[in-house]
């Protein structure tokens, strides 16, 4: 009754690591809390990174992305001082985001596991994960209708986010955690209008940060930065199209195509890492592995890069008996999740509104305003911006 690899979550992190794995013959089983509808709706990432868009083509698993994605190369600064465009496209190494909705890829790797033959439980809540310690760890789940399920198999795949049960599996004492809330709140939305500019747009104003997003040529995804403890529900159509209007100046830089809001919902950036991000035969990939913040796109990006690390390393261990890359999962990863991290944090700082008393606004303010000159004008830096933007 078990499975070599058990994957707890069918968000990119499990999915990917379940399709690599039943291409090289591994056989492994998703189980997924919520319906194949819900996650093939849930609106959430769309910035997808060229390792990602490597990654997927090389396992075939990027025909929907590569068909109906646009490769985006510009992003676009508003600023109170003008309006500059950085072509990360041909800055760096030269690399360009695709941009695809993170639901329309969820539904693609749900259907390229189902073709391959995988073994996918949908509506199957993962209540416990036990024997962690040991080379027959087991989970045990509860279905919709109330009826417990338990699997076991020699290796489990946390894959289920920031408040899954892997996380909780972990015994304390035998991790480091390190975590920040950025003290930054978005408000964050879908609208029915096409994009309003070809590239990304971040408008730097000092009632916050707005930001604009291209998803599809009918949707546009939209932030605001708000206090903490905003209620989306208070935000009426008009009064987010007023603050949108005013704070990516469209006197100056140009009017936004607007259209009704489809949804809107608040993200508190807060960040956290896990170290290791191994406990026994358990191994965390993704939001479990390490929340990042949405400010530079990085969270599905980094779970498909530690899917396709963890799938080699399993795959080894399981066909050649050589736990080798398995021993160095979280050695090999941790580095790439910080340096992610840091770019995510240094873009919170570049984009928001500064917060605290009267002189630390002003002196904060000032250093943003530098912070963004010296992306204006500095090759060198914004080869870096590019490398760092568009990599993982
Ligand atoms: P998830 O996608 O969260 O999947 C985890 C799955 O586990 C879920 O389906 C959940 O239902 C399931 N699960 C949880 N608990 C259990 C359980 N006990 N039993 C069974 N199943 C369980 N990232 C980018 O790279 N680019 C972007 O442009 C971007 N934009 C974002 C915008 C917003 C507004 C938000 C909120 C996030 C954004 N992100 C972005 C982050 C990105 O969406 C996440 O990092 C990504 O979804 C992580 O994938 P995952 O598979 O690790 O986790």
């Amino acid at each position: 009754d078990g499975a070599a690899v058990l994957i707890i979550g069918a968000g990119p992190a499990g999915l990917v690591l379940g399709n690599l794995l039943l291409d090289a013959g591994v056989d492994c089983l998703v189980v997924e809390r919520q319906s194949r509808e819900h996650v093939e709706r849930r609106a959430r990432a769309g910035f997808l990174a060229a390792n990602t868009v490597r990654v997927l083509t090389e396992n075939g698993l990027a025909d929907g992305l590569l068909a109906r994605g646009q490769r985006h190369d510009a992003c676009a600064f508003l600023t109170e001082q003008g309006r500059f465009e950085l072509k990360y496209g041909t800055l760096g190494r030269g690399e360009v985001h695709h941009v695809y909705p993170q639901q329309d890829l969820v539904t693609d790797l749900v259907a390229q596991f189902l073709a391959r033959g995988g073994e996918l439980w949908f509506e199957t809540e993962v209540t416990e994960v036990t024997g962690l310690d040991g080379d027959r760890p087991c989970i045990t789940a509860r279905t919709a209708d109330g009826t417990a399920l338990r699997r076991s198999g020699r290796y489990v795949a946390g894959c289920d986010g920031r408040h899954g049960v892997s996380r909780r599996a972990i015994p304390e004492g035998t991790y480091r955690y390190h975590r920040r809330d950025h003290g930054v709140t978005w408000l964050a939305l879908l609208a029915e209008a096409p994009p309003s500019m070809s590239a990304i747009g971040y408008a730097v104003h000092e009632r916050g940060f707005a930001g604009h997003m291209a998803r599809t040529p009918s949707v546009t995804r939209y932030y605001l930065q708000r206090p903490k403890g905003t209620d989306p529900q208070g935000w009426s159509d008009e009064r987010i199209w007023e603050e949108l209007n005013l704070r990516m100046r469209v006197d100056r830089f140009g009017a936004l195509n607007e259209g009704p809001i489809l949804e809107r919902g608040v993200v508190d950036m807060q960040s956290d890492v896990l170290d290791p991000i191994r406990y026994g035969s358990m191994y965390l990939v993704g939001d479990a592995a390490s929340l990042i913040s949405p400010a530079a796109a990085k969270g599905a990006n980094l779970a498909v890069m530690e899917a396709e690390i963890l799938a080699r390393a399993l795959v080894a261990a399981l066909g050649s008996h050589d736990e080798t890359l398995l021993d160095r999962y979280s050695a090999d990863c941790l580095p790439r999740i910080w340096r992610a991290q840091e770019f995510s944090h240094w873009m919170i700082n570049l984009l928001h509104a500064p917060s605290g008393d009267d002189d630390e606004v002003v002196f904060l303010s000032g250093l943003q305003l530098a912070r963004l000159e010296t992306l204006r004008t500095s090759r060198a830096h914004q080869d870096c911006f590019a490398e760092n933007y568009v990599g993982v």
